[in-house]
């Protein structure tokens, strides 16, 4: 019973609020933005559900939505737009965080004039206004596109907002905005203490700022209080390739001391960039975050997994909980199932694997190596361009096997391609499996799985909200009563 009246509430607010809407319109249409309007004394929660219900019906700002610029309200979607911005300054005197949903923003520092001065977060991607909850669900017909989207909300679901003390902006993500090393170095310089920085650009920024004097003078450098190190290694700038790669090779040398605090790395490096620029990352305090992409177009990088393994041995046992890799070569698995037991999420996409298999060294066929923390899976096999796509089977097992006293705590398993050895299938999708939390399963290209590895693994799926089943094979649109009837009340996608 009270469930199902907690199920009613957001439904009966969700029609009180469509009630307002013609009133709010109707009042919109001749009040004047700047003066006071009828949602000022109203609680800024309420107001901001109001918001959140114009952007989710149309992210698109109208004149209406200025009533929604209260003095009580502490967060709101903002479209990137100097008028609204110094309306928002005036009245929202209480206003912490901000996301602005306009894309391709080509970001001016001037905004930093006009951000009201309790702001802590300007979010221009959103997986920091978002954190705590999942993000709005899109449709996506590609498989790719919505498991990245699925991988992507139930990361910043369980993200949770640092503790910010005083007063002043801490963060920013710049999304895909269009920004220069100069526009970053002006937020540098105005706000030195600033915790988040996070764009592709901003160890660049760094570099121009201090590289010069780090370089005669190495103690000179000072520190910073940034968690993130963003690094672009790549000759790619918004999709042009530059003649000259973006960053020095002492570029992560110099930000590791810059930085010291950093937890979270985000590498993009191309086919040229040199083995040994990722060294230095072994010198940071903790690192809890380590994504590292490479964009080519089929050449074989340089830099490969071995410059990696390093780092991944260094944190892997202490800290790193989130680590992605893509279109990465010679990638080990059993350095990160030895290396990385405290690893939630991960993600190989596109990635080449060693060959020949490292099993023997490792000794995984006594003593299979686990990922006893994985909550996150997510496997692309990705274009071409990789050397060896196969994984040895033993990377399954680590990752996706489970039973009654060895419980998997798997939310989500996205696999594209995955191509497992039938026999391990048949081990990890057993009846004896259990994979009490497992939420989301998403599955395209496996020529594998079939209806019976399903009904096998049904009764230990109980938490199963999404299935999806995508250019399998074995399973198809006529396989769709059957499944449905192994997995009632989920919601089944086959493709
Ligand atoms: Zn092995």
């Amino acid at each position: 019973m009270a469930s199902t009246q907690i199920s009613r509430i957001p439904r009966l607010q969700d029609h009180c609020m469509d009630a307002l809407y013609p009133l709010l319109e109707k009042y919109s249409a001749n009040s004047n933005s700047r003066a006071a309007g009828p949602l000022d004394n109203l609680a800024g929660d309420l107001t901001e559900m109001l918001m959140e219900r114009a952007y989710l019906t149309a992210p698109a700002w109208t004149t209406m939505w200025y009533l929604f610029l209260t003095p009580k309200i502490k967060r709101a979607y903002l479209p990137w737009d100097t008028k609204v911005w110094r309306i928002a300054k005036n009245k929202c005197r209480n206003l912490r965080e901000v996301f602005v949903f306009t894309r391709n923003v080509k970001f001016k520092t001037m905004i930093l004039d006009l951000l009201p001065g309790m702001l802590t977060t300007l979010d221009l991607h959103g997986d920091l206004f978002y954190r705590g909850r999942p993000l709005p669900r899109g449709t996506h017909n590609n498989w790719l596109t919505e498991a990245e989207a699925w991988l992507r909300s139930m990361k910043v679901e369980k993200d949770i907002k640092p503790e910010m003390s005083g007063v002043g902006l801490s963060e920013i993500h710049l999304g895909d905005a269009q920004v220069s090393s100069e526009d970053l170095i002006v937020v540098l310089t105005h706000l030195p203490h600033i915790k988040l920085l996070r764009h592709y650009q901003m160890t660049r920024a760094l570099c121009s700022m201090h590289g010069q004097t780090w370089r005669s003078s190495p103690s000179s450098a000072p520190t910073y209080e940034l968690t993130n190190i963003d690094a672009d290694f790549s000759h790619v700038v918004r999709c042009r390739m530059e003649p000259t790669a973006v960053l020095p090779g002492d570029a992560l040398r110099l930000a590791v001391t810059l930085c010291p605090k950093a937890t979270s790395v985000r590498l993009r490096v191309d086919s040229s960039t040199p083995h040994h620029v990722v060294a230095p990352l072994t010198a940071l305090k903790n690192l809890h975050e380590l994504t590292a992409v490479c964009v080519t177009s089929g050449e074989r990088p340089l830099l490969d997994f071995s410059d990696l393994a390093p780092i991944l041995e260094k944190f892997g046992p202490q800290s790193l909980r989130t680590l992605e890799l893509k279109v990465l070569e010679e990638v080990d698995p059993h350095v990160i199932g030895k290396s990385c037991n405290k690893l939630e999420r991960l993600t190989l996409s596109g990635c080449g694997f060693k060959t020949p298999s490292t099993c023997a060294q490792f000794r995984c066929k006594n003593q299979p190596l686990r990922l006893p923390a994985l909550k996150l899976l997510f496997y692309a096999d990705g274009d071409d361009f990789s050397w060896d796509h196969s994984l040895p089977p033993c990377f399954w097992r680590s990752t996706m096997s489970s039973n009654v006293r060895m419980k998997s705590l798997l939310e989500g398993v996205f696999l594209e391609s995955p191509r497992i050895p039938v026999e391990v299938l048949q081990d990890v999708f057993s009846p004896k499996a259990a994979f009490p939390f497992l939420s989301i399963f998403s599955v395209c290209r496996s020529s594998e799985l079939t209806p019976d590895h399903l009904q096998d693994v049904s009764k230990s799926m109980s938490s199963l909200k999404y299935l999806r089943l995508s250019k399998c094979d074995n399973i198809g649109v006529r396989n769709g009563v059957k499944i449905k009837r192994m997995f009632p009340g989920v919601e089944l996608k086959i493709n």
